[in-house]
């Protein structure tokens, strides 16, 4: 069964409100195994919503709208659906009576615009708004349905839930379902990472596999149809299992697993607590870390080490070290790691010195060029990388190749 969601108002159109109804409903539609193949935004205009109702008709079999069935002028979803199949809208007294109930529970007056609400296209199916006056409708007409639900997102949720969805179950039984998994990969660039599962990707069937660029990471997107969850399940872990052979080294979570929350699992099921010395990314790192709930257990604490007076004060960096080699250097870095790490008593120490612009550069060291040092029992690693773009960029990218070289150390080390 193919599926067009049509968001409808203006103020989507102006970008006054951000449109969550669609990708809610696209969710659960596809979780119960209807394609959403198509979704269109169109404003209150008769003109063009006939013109965008009469489209998602000749290519879906099941046309859902959102909003535009309050009682102003403005809310003509219902009329147009009725103009287009030719039946004439009449006033449904039960949903009257519901309306002027809602109204006289809240003690507020209902106006003579209300009862448009109570209007609809001959022959519809009336859905209760347990949360809302404006009812929704299905209305059946040859082989296509057409359904209505209102636009603000607790009315519409919740009749979608008690309502469309059984509805859908009832008269087109199960559709089987969509699951999907990803698998978020650090790293590598996206094309590296296609190139390397190019075979897969080019053969795909069930399940599909999408790349996806997400602040730097790459997720790796598998999604399986089937009659039930757990054969669509069956269907992702076989390729998933593949999958992680060519490039299990990048993926370090999956769904909504973050870098940080990651490590932090890894750190605690192994028992080890850390320390950071973070200059260039200036606490951003510790930032993440502390984001996860329960952070304190294996985190001490960490040191902003931006000055070289603070980075020998503070972390114990010998001053030759930096006189020698430079404040931004490796040398520097597992100092900045080594140094934290004895000074707070932890398992293992994080040194980050960089250059994240736009000034900065010397001779030999570029904007971008950042080191960072993981030090622990396995002794220290050492990460070079030369980053281009703006000061924020670089920044951020450092912050997640240090919880990444955090977690391979310590995953592959420990
Ligand atoms: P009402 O009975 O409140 O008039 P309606 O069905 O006519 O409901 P609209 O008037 O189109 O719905 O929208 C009402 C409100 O619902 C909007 O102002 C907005 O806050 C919210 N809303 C509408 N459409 C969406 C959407 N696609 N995504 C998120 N919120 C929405």
């Amino acid at each position: 069964m193919i599926v067009e969601i049509v968001s409808t108002g203006t103020e989507l159109l102006l970008g006054q409100i951000v449109n969550t109804n669609a990708p809610h409903m696209a969710k659960r539609l596809n979780e119960i195994g209807f394609d959403v193949l198509f979704q269109s935004t169109v404003g209150d205009n008769r003109t063009r919503m006939t013109q965008v109702l009469s489209t998602a008709l000749a290519r879906a079999d099941i046309v859902i709208t959102t909003g535009g069935l309050g009682p102003t002028q403005g809310d003509i979803t219902k009329e147009v659906t009725a103009e287009l199949l030719g039946r004439p809208m009449l006033l449904h007294a039960p949903s009257l009576e519901r309306i002027k109930g809602f109204f006289a529970s809240r003690r507020l007056t209902m106006t003579d615009n209300n009862i448009r609400q109570a209007m609809f296209p001959e022959g519809a199916i009336i859905l209760d708004n347990a949360r809302g006056t404006a009812p929704g409708v299905v209305i059946e007409a040859d082989e296509k349905t057409v359904i209505h639900l209102p636009g603000p997102p607790h009315e519409m949720e919740h009749m979608l839930e008690h309502a469309v969805i059984p509805y859908l179950r009832d008269r087109f039984g199960i559709q089987g379902t969509i699951v999907s998994k990803v698998l978020r990969t650090f790293g590598l660039g996206e094309s590296s990472l296609e190139e390397r599962i190019k075979d897969y990707i080019k053969t795909q069937g069930n399940p599909t596999i999408a790349l996806l660029a997400r602040n730097a990471e790459i997720h790796v997107r598998l999604t399986a149809k089937a009659s039930s969850d757990a054969e669509a399940r069956e269907l992702i872990a076989a390729l998933e299992s593949q999958l992680r052979e060519r490039i299990g080294e990048y993926i370090f979570g999956e769904d909504e697993d973050t870098l940080e929350a990651v490590v932090g699992r890894h750190l605690t099921e192994k028992n080890l607590t850390l320390a950071l010395a973070e200059s260039c990314t200036g606490g951003l790192v510790t930032s993440r870390i502390t984001d996860v709930p329960g952070s304190s257990a294996y985190l001490a604490g960490a040191v902003v080490c931006y000055s070289n007076d603070v980075k020998i004060a503070a972390v114990g960096v010998p001053a030759a070290i930096i006189a020698t080699h430079g404040a931004v250097s490796g040398e520097t870095a597992v100092m900045m790691a080594e140094g934290i790490r004895e000074r707070f008593r932890t398992d293992l120490g994080i040194g980050i010195t960089g250059i994240a612009g736009p000034g900065g550069a010397v001779p030999g060291k570029p904007v971008g060029l950042v080191f960072i040092a993981v030090a622990g029992p396995a002794g220290p690693s050492c990460f070079q990388y030369n980053f281009t773009g703006p000061r924020g960029f670089i920044r951020h990218r450092t912050a997640l190749a240090a919880l990444n070289h955090l977690r391979q150390y310590v995953v592959g080390a420990l």
